[in-house]
């Protein structure tokens, strides 16, 4: 894997993109549009792991993000439209959890991409990294309690206000 050239890919909904995977920073365009997303996340993830397998990983999890952008954009829409009307918030901070609900889940489901192509070498490759468990650890809990927890929290919101909206 040569750093800093980029990878031609097309993905399974005919989208062409290009995905780079370097020492620090990787990205993922598609088309001329770039797919923003917190890359540090990524980095954290990685830690203690072999530089190869490192890039190999943080190489299918860009892939991941591309592959599973039909998801993550269904999910934002599901937070968007239910996150607008509901009440009980002020506006920005509707649009900050919803934002890191979504930002997270699309994280997660990358690295759901990363483990389905990987297989049993990713719990092993995780197994043996040098450093503890914690920086891993922290990508899986923070992503979980942010996707989960923010989109409930809109959810929520939204449940509250049709009963609301049946009693008067
Ligand atoms: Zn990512």
């Amino acid at each position: 894997m040569d750093e800093g050239r980029p990878f031609r890919v097309r993905s399974w909904y005919g989208l062409p993109a290009e995905i780079g995977v370097g020492r620090v920073w990787h990205w993922v365009k598609a088309g001329p549009v770039p797919l923003p997303h917190p890359g540090l996340v990524d980095l954290h993830l990685r830690q203690g792991l072999p530089r190869r397998e490192r890039e190999r990983l943080t190489y299918w999890h860009e892939m991941g993000h591309l592959e599973t952008l039909p998801l993550a954009l269904l999910h934002g829409l599901a937070l968007w439209s239910v996150g607008r009307r509901r009440r009980g918030a002020p506006w920005w901070a509707r649009l900050l959890v919803g934002l890191l609900a979504w930002l997270a889940g699309w994280e997660l489901f990358a690295e759901f991409y990363t483990i389905a192509r990987t297989g049993p070498k990713y719990a092993r490759l995780y197994r043996k990294a040098r450093t503890p468990m914690p920086t891993a650890l922290f990508f899986w809990v923070g992503m979980w309690l942010l996707a989960v927890g923010g989109s409930m929290w809109v959810w929520g919101g939204y449940r509250r206000d049709t009963e609301d909206a049946e009693i008067s």
